[in-house]
C-alpha cells in the first residue's frame, strides 16, 4: 500500500438526472503501483470514463476515496495527465504552442519548461513540426503532440481514456506501440481504459476487467510475455497472445 502511487477506495458513483439516478459505478477498489501500465476494460456505457474521471478528479464520486502518491486527490494538489479521445489539440494553435497550453494553464510557463516541452518534441520526432498547425500533421503525430503536451506538466500519472480509438486500425497499432514506448522510456505510471481487449493484453501490465453497469470489478488479469517481447507490437506476435485475449474475452458481457 505504501508504494501504491493510485489507491481506489470503495468508488461509487450515482448520476442523479431530471429523469432518475444511474448508478454507474458500485464499490470499486484498486491500486496501482509505480511505473505499472495498467488498463481497464468493460462493456460500453459501464462506466470507465466515469471511473477515470474520477481518479483524475474531474468528478466526485458519490462515495469513496482517490490518493494519488499518498494526497487525497479531492485537495487539488496532484498533477494528473489526461488524455481524452480525441488529440484535442487547438487548431489555431502551433505544436509547439499547444504543448505549452498545459503550462500556461497551470501557471507553469518557465523557460525551464519550455525547454523540456521542446525536448520532448525533439526526441520523439516532432522538433521540423513544432512551429506546424495540427491539420498539417498526420494523425499518429497529434497523438504524440498530445501525449507530449501531457507529459510536460511532469504529470503523477497519465490517464488515458480510449486515446487510440479516433485512428484507423492501422494506424492505432502503430501510434499505441509509439505512445507506450514513450511512457515506458520517460518511466511513467499509466492507467488506460479501452474495450479493445488486443490494446489492454498488448499494453499492460494488469487488465481490470469490469461488469456492464453499475461497474463492479469483474476480474483481473496480468498477461505475461517474455522479456524480449517488450513492445505492444511484438506481443501482438506472441504465441500467448490469443490465450491472454481468450481470457479477458469470457469475461467481458457483450450483448448482442
Ligand atoms: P463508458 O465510458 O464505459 O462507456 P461512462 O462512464 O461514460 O461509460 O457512462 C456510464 C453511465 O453513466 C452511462 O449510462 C452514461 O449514460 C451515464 N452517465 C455518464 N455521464 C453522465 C452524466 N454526466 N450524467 C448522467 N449520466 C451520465
Ligand atoms: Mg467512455
Amino acid at each position: 500500500m505504501r508504494n501504491d502511487i493510485v489507491v481506489c477506495q470503495n468508488i461509487f458513483m450515482k448520476y442523479q438526472s431530471a429523469d432518475g439516478e444511474t448508478e454507474a459505478i458500485k464499490d470499486i477498489s484498486f491500486t496501482v503501483k509505480p511505473k505499472e501500465f495498467v488498463s481497464i476494460i468493460g462493456p460500453s456505457g459501464c462506466g470507465k470514463s466515469t471511473l477515470l474521471s474520477i481518479i483524475a478528479g474531474l468528478i466526485k464520486p458519490t462515495r469513496g476515496k482517490v490518493y494519488i502518491n499518498g494526497t487525497d486527490i479531492a485537495e487539488n494538489k496532484v498533477n494528473i495527465g489526461y488524455m481524452p479521445q480525441k488529440d484535442s489539440l487547438l487548431p489555431f494553435r502551433t505544436i509547439r504552442e499547444n504543448v505549452f497550453l498545459g503550462l500556461e494553464i497551470q501557471g507553469k510557463k518557465t523557460k525551464e519548461n519550455m525547454e523540456y516541452g521542446e525536448n520532448l518534441l525533439k526526441t520523439y520526432g516532432l522538433g521540423d513540426f513544432m512551429n506546424k498547425y495540427p491539420s498539417q500533421l498526420s494523425g499518429g503525430m497529434r497523438q504524440r503532440a498530445a501525449l507530449i503536451r501531457t507529459l510536460v506538466i511532469r504529470p503523477e500519472i497519465l490517464l488515458l481514456d480510449e486515446a487510440f480509438s479516433a485512428l484507423d486500425y492501422q494506424t492505432r497499432l502503430a501510434v499505441s506501440n509509439d505512445i507506450y514506448s514513450i511512457i515506458k522510456k520517460e518511466g511513467k505510471t499509466a492507467v488506460m481504459v479501452t474495450h479493445d481487449i488486443s490494446e489492454a493484453v498488448s499494453m499492460s501490465e494488469r487488465i481490470i476487467v469490469l461488469t456492464n453497469r453499475p461497474a463492479e470489478i469483474k476480474s483481473i488479469h496480468k498477461p505475461r510475455f517474455d522479456e524480449e517481447y517488450d513492445v505492444p507490437l511484438k506481443r501482438r506476435n506472441h504465441e500467448a497472445f490469443r490465450e491472454h485475449f481468450n481470457k479477458v474475452w469470457r469475461d467481458i458481457d457483450v450483448h448482442i
